[in-house]
């Protein structure tokens, strides 16, 4: 493996990585680095939390800082621009710029919507050399003529598959068609759906093509759990949890819907849990205050959709709890990817109901070619129907477009209404019972007891022991 001193980068540049304590690329920035450095376009395929914002920063920084040696920035104009989709990612790319490039004279700023363009505008007018920005405002101060790119040397395109998703790809259109032809190009995407593979084509000359493993393998270093427990008694079980186990510090939880976002949001906050939600139809300041909140440690839960938490990079995320199962797996993978961030290990928990969700867990299971182990509830999965069988990955659908297309059905479990008068968590010495396979509506999930002993089994007692309890 190479080391970043490997690398021929900067001293500036080695002092902040070891500033950062970064000392081995991650495996996408050992390849895109190198060809980058030498002036390359390259096209990276990679989803956040590879490290692909330093694959592209580090390089853009060092060759700004050749290029600008001496004179002052507003002479110089904008040598780079960083479109990326969001707020969230905007502001965090700013951040690494700030970091990576704290020992050289260069300057940036970071323009996106939803805030006055006031102190945007006066930064442009001030001079800089790179701009990181969102498309929409970029456009907007584009066309009031306050933004200039005849000096821009390199452009970058982060999570372009996600431009798409957001129907941002035209306003990107818009914008490329006003750089100068001659520059280099970093493009970076995490699918590549075939939109993209032609806008890639057109934009980039004699690219080098880095690709990461794909989203799969990323779960490994996370422990994997999973809990049956049927949908009504999710939010207990979350609350009894939270309120056991006192290792569950930062929390991410996800749900399927920003309605169901707002429900657990709301039933943790009553309960005393300092809790937020970010999802859609939450303001952009709003959000942002949201994660704030939950990276200062102020808030100890965030519930978010899927859609919000893309590009969420927050350290230290000690849980991530899948609230609901998603009903594209690759979801899963992204969603867990939000712990063990960066190398380090983390803990994912999967609430399964006795509905869908068995079949959306036995699809995550093939995706990731690996068992969630089971801490409480009996085991469904091989009680999920068989009609559930996953394409080969080839055929899959992007998962974005494809949760749009076939969106999750409602309150999974409502296919399979527990009957009348039976009890939610029949009180018995419950063991680990295989259910028969499925013909008729599945009952009840037969929990193996109380909250209680769920949650002392996910703290770590053996599945075996709590079954037999009853608190
Ligand atoms: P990204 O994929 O760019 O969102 O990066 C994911 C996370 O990895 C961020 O928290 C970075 O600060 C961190 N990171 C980036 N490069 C490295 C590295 N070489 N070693 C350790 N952490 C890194």
């Amino acid at each position: 493996m190479t080391a970043f001193s490997e690398l021929s980068l900067r001293s500036e540049l080695q002092d902040a990585l070891a500033a950062q304590g970064y000392e081995m690329p991650t495996p996408i920035q050992a390849q895109a680095i190198p060809p980058a450095l030498l002036g390359r376009d390259v096209l990276g395929i990679a989803q956040t939390g590879t490290g692909k914002t330093a694959a592209f920063t580090l390089p853009v920084l060092q060759r700004l800082a050749q290029a600008g040696a001496g004179g002052p920035s507003h002479a110089r104009g904008i040598g780079a621009l960083i479109l990326t989709p969001t707020r969230e990612l905007a502001i965090q790319i700013g951040e690494s710029i700030a970091a990576y490039g704290a020992g050289l004279s260069l300057r940036h700023t970071v323009i996106f919507g939803g805030v006055g363009q006031v102190p945007q505008v006066n930064a442009l007018r001030r001079g800089l050399d790179l701009l990181v920005a969102t498309p929409g405002r970029l456009l907007d101060l584009m066309n009031q003529g306050h933004v200039h790119f005849g000096r821009l040397e390199v452009f970058v395109l982060d999570e372009a598959d996600r431009m798409l998703d957001m129907g941002f790809i035209h306003d990107v259109r818009k914008i490329i068609a006003k750089l100068p032809t001659e520059r280099q190009t970093l493009f970076f995407s995490a699918t590549m759906p075939r939109e993209i593979t032609d806008l890639a084509a057109r934009l980039l000359r004699d690219p080098v093509r880095v690709e990461v493993a794909p989203a799969a393998t990323t779960a490994e270093r996370i422990d994997q759990r999973v809990l049956f427990v049927p949908a009504a008694e999710k939010r207990h079980a979350l609350l009894d949890m939270l309120g056991r186990d006192a290792a569950m510090d930062r929390v991410l939880v996800f749900t399927r819907t920003k309605h169901g976002a707002n429900k657990v949001t709301e039933h943790l906050s009553k309960a005393g849990v300092p809790t937020a939600a970010i999802h859609g139809n939450k303001s952009q300041g709003a959000r942002q205050a949201a994660l704030e909140d939950f990276r200062a440690g102020a808030v100890r839960v965030l519930v978010a959709t899927d859609i919000a938490a893309r590009g969420i990079d927050v350290d230290g995320v000690s849980h991530v709890v899948n609230f609901e199962l998603p009903n594209v797996p690759e979801n899963y993978v992204h969603r867990i990817g939000r712990t063990a961030r960066a190398g380090a290990s983390g803990i994912a928990i999967a609430l399964c109901d006795d509905g869908e969700e068995r079949i959306f867990l036995r699809n995550i299971e093939a995706l990731t070619r690996r068992r969630l182990t089971v801490v409480a509830g009996t085991d469904l999965r091989r009680s999920a129907p068989d009609s559930s069988r996953l394409a080969p990955a080839a055929e899959r659908p992007h998962p974005q477009r494809a949760a749009q297309q076939h969106p999750a059905p409602k309150g999974a479990h409502q296919s399979h209404p527990a009957p009348k008068g039976v009890p939610a968590h029949p009180a018995r010495g419950g063991h680990h019972r295989q259910e028969p396979a499925a013909r008729k509506p599945a009952a009840p999930s037969r929990s193996a007891g109380s909250f209680g002993e769920l949650v002392s089994v996910i703290n770590g007692a053996p599945p075996a022991r709590a079954a037999g309890r009853r608190r």
